[in-house]
C-alpha cells in the first residue's frame, strides 16, 4: 500500500528523527489477502542501545521544558490523529485485518488518550508536608522516570502503543516504542510521523520495529528505566522477571479468559447481543473478550439459541473491500490454533451449535454447548471468535468458575437485580466488572487494568496515568543553618 510517506518506513527507524536501522528488512503482508503490502526496516540490538543513549541526553531538556509547550505539542499530535484518520485507519484494515468500525474507534479512544495526557502536563505534581523540625519545608513532587520502554501488541496497535506513549512523554519521560512487526506501520511509523510533525523535539521519542529480541533488548537495557508492556502473561512473566532482577519499573497488561455470567433473572435478548460483541469483536482478539460464558442451567438453552442466531448473522471477509462483521485472524497459524482448541474440545464433549469452520486466515463466529471447565475452549485464553457456554445452578458456584481461572481481567454480570450482580462483583477477583454489559470496555479517563495473571496491577487512564508513568522525590528545605549534637 502505497501512502506519501512508506519511503521512509522502508529503509528507516525512527531514533528521534529517521536514521538508518541495522535490523532485517521484512515484509508487510496483508492477512485477509496474503498480499505484500510494504516492507519495513526493523532494528537491531545496537539500534537499542543507540537509542536508549539519545533519549538518556535529551530526557532531562524535554523534562524541563515549560508544561504549556508539552500540552500544545500533544494536542498538536492529537489533531494530527484525526486529519490523519482516513491513512491511520487504512493501515489498521490492511495490515491488522480490522473492519474499519474497529480501527475507527480505536483512533477515536487513541485520540482521546491524547487529549487526556496533553491535560497531564498542567495538573499539580507534589504536595507540602508539615515537618517537626522548625523552619523546614517538606515537598514532596512526581517527577519523571527517565526513558520509558513501551512494548505493544498487535491486536489494537495504535491505542495500546500510545495509551502508554501519551502519559509517559506528557510526565517528562523520553519513550522508546517497540511496536509488533506485525502492526508496525500504523502502531509505530505513522505514530512516529504524528509525534515529529506536531514538533515534538529530536531524540525524545523512538520507534524500534522487531521481533522478541529487540523487545528483550529494551528490558535489559541499564539506560530504560521503566517498561510499559501489553501482551502475552507468558512474555510478561519474563518481563517482569528480568525487571525484578535490575529493580526496574514494570507496568504489565497481559491476557485474559474473561466470564460473562449470565442469572435467571437476566434479559436474555440483551444479554445475548452483549454476548456475541463481546466474543466476536475484532475475531475476538481482545484481551477482555467474552471467552467464558457461565450461565444459569434454566435459561440456558434459550440463552445458546439466541447467541447463535447472532453468530450464524455474521459474515467473514476481507475488511478492506467488503463490508463484513468479521476480519481476517492476524495469521493462518493463530486460526489453525483456534481451530485446534475448538475440535479438540469437540472431541472431549462440548456440543457445536454455530460457526466452527476455518478458511485460512478466516475463522467463523463459533458458538460450543456443554462446555466444561476442563476442556480447552473453556481453561485457555482462545483469542479467537468463540463463545464457550457453561453452565452453573447457584450463584455460589458462579463465584467459584469466575474465581477458577488465574486470570482476572474483567468480567460481565446480567440480572435484573443490580443488587444481587454486586453481591457476586464484590466477590471475585478481577480488575473490572460491567454489569448488564460485556466484557470489552475501555474509558480513557477510569484506570484499566487485571488482576492475577492478567497484569501486575500497573493501571492505565484517568488519575492513574500520573502514577503509572512518574516516580516520586522528597526535597526538604531549611533557610537557616542548624546544628546536631555531633
Ligand atoms: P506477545 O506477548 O506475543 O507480544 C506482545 C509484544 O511483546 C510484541 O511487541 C512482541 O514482539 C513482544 N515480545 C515478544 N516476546 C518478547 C520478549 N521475550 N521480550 C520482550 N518483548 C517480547 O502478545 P501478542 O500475541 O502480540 O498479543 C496478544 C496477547 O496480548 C494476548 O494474550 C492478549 O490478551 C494480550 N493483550 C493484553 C491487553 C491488556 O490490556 N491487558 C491488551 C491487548 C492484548
Amino acid at each position: 500500500m502505497n501512502t506519501a510517506s512508506n519511503v521512509v518506513w522502508n529503509e528507516h527507524i525512527f531514533m528521534g528523527g529517521w536514521r538508518t536501522g541495522h535490523g532485517a528488512q521484512v515484509p508487510v503482508i496483508e492477512p485477509a489477502t496474503g498480499d505484500l503490502l510494504s516492507t519495513l526496516q526493523t532494528a537491531s540490538v545496537e539500534d537499542v542501545d543507540h537509542a536508549a543513549n539519545i533519549a538518556q541526553k535529551t530526557q532531562q531538556e524535554w523534562a524541563t521544558t515549560p508544561f504549556d509547550r508539552k500540552a500544545e505539542i500533544i494536542r498538536n499530535a492529537a489533531a494530527l490523529l484525526k486529519s490523519r484518520a482516513e491513512e491511520i485507519n487504512g493501515w489498521n484494515t490492511r495490515e491488522c485485518g480490522s473492519i474499519p468500525p474497529k480501527a475507527q474507534w480505536e483512533l477515536q479512544a487513541t485520540y482521546e488518550q491524547a487529549l487526556m495526557a496533553a491535560a497531564l502536563p498542567m495538573q499539580p505534581i507534589g504536595q507540602i508536608f508539615p515537618s517537626s523540625m522548625p523552619g523546614r519545608r517538606n515537598y514532596w513532587k512526581r517527577i519523571p522516570i527517565g526513558t520509558v520502554g513501551v512494548i505493544a501488541p498487535w491486536n489494537f496497535p495504535v491505542l495500546l502503543a500510545m495509551r502508554s506513549v501519551f502519559p509517559a512523554l506528557a510526565m517528562g519521560n523520553c519513550v522508546i516504542l517497540k511496536p509488533d512487526v506485525k502492526s508496525a506501520i500504523c502502531g509505530g511509523a505513522l505514530m512516529a510521523e504524528i509525534l515529529r510533525e506536531a514538533g515534538l523535539p529530536e531524540g525524545v521519542f523512538h520507534v524500534l520495529p522487531g521481533g522478541p529480541e529487540i523487545g528483550e533488548a529494551l528490558v535489559k537495557h541499564p539506560l530504560i528505566k521503566m517498561i510499559s508492556f501489553t501482551g502475552s502473561t507468558a512474555v510478561g512473566l519474563k518481563i517482569g522477571e528480568t525487571c525484578g532482577r535490575m529493580l526496574k519499573k514494570a507496568a504489565l497488561e497481559l491476557g485474559g479468559n474473561n466470564a460473562m455470567v449470565i442469572l435467571d433473572d437476566a434479559d436474555l435478548e440483551s444479554a445475548a447481543s452483549c454476548a456475541a460483541w463481546g466474543s466476536f469483536l475484532h475475531q475476538g482478539q481482545i484481551c477482555m473478550q467474552s471467552g467464558r460464558h457461565i450461565v444459569h442451567e434454566s435459561i440456558a438453552e434459550k440463552y445458546a439459541h439466541l447467541l447463535s442466531q447472532r453468530a450464524k448473522n455474521l459474515f467473514c471477509g476481507n475488511p478492506w473491500k467488503e463490508q463484513v462483521h468479521l476480519g481476517p485472524l492476524i495469521s493462518e497459524t493463530q486460526a489453525q490454533r483456534v481451530e485446534r482448541i475448538v475440535n479438540r474440545s469437540i472431541d472431549m464433549g462440548a456440543t457445536l451449535l454455530a460457526g466452527g469452520k476455518r478458511k485460512g486466515n478466516f475463522y467463523e463466529a463459533t458458538v460450543l454447548g456443554n462446555v466444561t471447565p476442563d476442556m480447552p475452549v473453556y481453561s485457555e485464553e482462545i483469542f479467537g471468535p468463540v463463545a464457550p457456554i457453561t453452565t452453573f445452578s447457584t450463584d455460589d458456584e458462579a463465584v467459584t468458575l469466575i474465581n477458577g481461572s488465574d486470570y482476572g481481567l474483567s468480567t460481565a454480570i446480567h440480572s435484573r437485580s443490580t443488587e444481587r450482580a454486586l453481591r457476586i462483583a464484590n466477590r471475585i477477583q478481577v480488575g473490572m466488572v460491567h454489569i448488564n454489559d460485556q466484557t470489552v470496555n475501555n474509558e480513557f479517563q477510569v484506570p484499566f487494568g487485571g488482576l492475577g495473571s492478567s497484569g501486575s496491577s500497573g493501571r492505565f487512564g484517568g488519575p492513574a496515568n500520573i502514577e503509572e508513568f512518574t516516580t516520586s522525590q522528597w526535597i526538604s528545605v531549611i533557610e537557616q543553618g542548624i546544628q546536631y549534637p555531633f
